[in-house]
């Protein structure tokens, strides 16, 4: 294929992805193609037009080299702290939004705070000022936190799924999840939360790899477990603040969700500031 062909074929991708459509499918074809020419078979009926013939293929592309999943894993593992890991989450290429995106949110809050809180994917005013939780669901978990004495200033850093906003707030597509978890596991990792918060059900089936819903999930004191972890990491389940402001009769059981951190913090002897 021609560097036009293919500079072409990217921007397709590209704009599919970004239009919410899911390329995991399209992208598992393309990389179970075969490799080498001498993989190449021919097919049952001679299509000698549409068949070019064996030679060496081309060295690999930019298009066709390591996945963006391979990329980011790279680039994560190489990262030693959160701010080289948000150095590498602002490098990367391989997650289609940051073409749409106008500024890349990786996480707000402090760096070396004990508590760690994923939420879902940035919106639009996260997109505007480059910073997780800004809009009204986050002065409202920013409300919330601040009951039980959890401030960014102080003890929590904020982050998300997802680094880009997908485009019209769609949900984000499995693909862009997959691209950016191998950094969300390594912010995990460098910072060995004393508690992971996960907020909503993105964070919570894609960090817990569980299905089960939120409402089944929160309230519960559970655990987050890799095989790069030397211990298990004390983790929860939350009602997303986005949901809460859609749905205000559950702040019932956000509240319920604060107590059960307020009281797991208190036994990890983890320090708040004094609050109402
Ligand atoms: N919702 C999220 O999950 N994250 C944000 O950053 C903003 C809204």
């Amino acid at each position: 294929m021609s560097l036009d062909a293919q500079n072409a074929a990217r921007a397709l991708l590209a704009f599919w992805r970004a239009a919410g459509v899911d390329m995991d499918a399209a992208e598992a074809v393309y990389a179970a193609a075969p490799k080498r020419a001498s993989e190449v078979q021919a097919p049952a009926t001679p299509r000698a037009s549409i068949v070019a013939p064996a030679r060496p293929i081309a060295p690999r592309s930019r298009f066709n080299s390591a996945s963006p999943v391979d990329t980011a894993r790279e680039l994560a593992a190489a990262a030693r702290s959160v701010a080289e890991l948000r150095a590498a989450v602002e490098n990367f290429e391989g997650c289609a939004l940051k073409t749409t995106a106008r500024n890349t949110c990786f996480a707000d809050g402090a760096e070396d705070a004990p508590v760690l809180l994923i939420g879902e994917a940035p919106g639009k005013d996260e997109d505007e000022q480059g910073r997780p939780f800004v809009g009204r669901s986050g002065q409202l978990l920013d409300r919330m936190l601040a009951q039980i004495g959890l401030s960014r200033k102080e003890n929590v850093l904020i982050s998300n799924t997802i680094y880009w906003r997908p485009p019209g707030n769609r949900d984000p597509t499995q693909g862009e999840i997959v691209a950016c978890l191998p950094f969300v596991e390594r912010l995990i990792e460098l910072k060995q939360p004393r508690l992971l918060v996960l907020a909503g059900k993105a964070a919570a089936h894609t960090l817990l790899r569980r299905e089960d819903g939120v409402m089944k999930l929160r309230g519960r004191r559970l655990f987050y477990t890799r095989e790069a972890l030397s211990a298990p990491i004390n983790a929860m389940v939350m009602l997303h603040p986005a949901y809460l402001l859609r749905q205000p009769q559950q702040k019932r059981l956000a509240w319920a969700d604060l107590l059960l951190a307020e009281a797991w913090l208190d036994e990890l002897g983890v320090q708040r500031a004094a609050y109402p």
